[in-house]
């Protein structure tokens, strides 16, 4: 009896590449994200919330 696992893994071309640094949100691959430093984000609301960016009339 051989310890056999099968892997759940069946997306053969939307795999995860990486998750977002802000809300945790698997990034995949061919996505645009937002890069800040080392912080990955997954879309642009993520980013502005990510680094409390706000957008203002002066
Ligand atoms: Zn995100």
């Amino acid at each position: 009896m051989g310890g056999f696992k099968e892997s759940a893994i069946t997306s053969e071309n939307d795999q995860d590449v990486d998750i977002c640094d802000h809300c945790g949100e698997a990034i995949y691959s061919g996505q645009v994200v937002w890069k800040v430093g080392s912080e990955m984000y997954c879309n642009r609301s993520c980013l502005e919330s990510g680094i409390q960016i706000v957008t203002l009339r002066v």
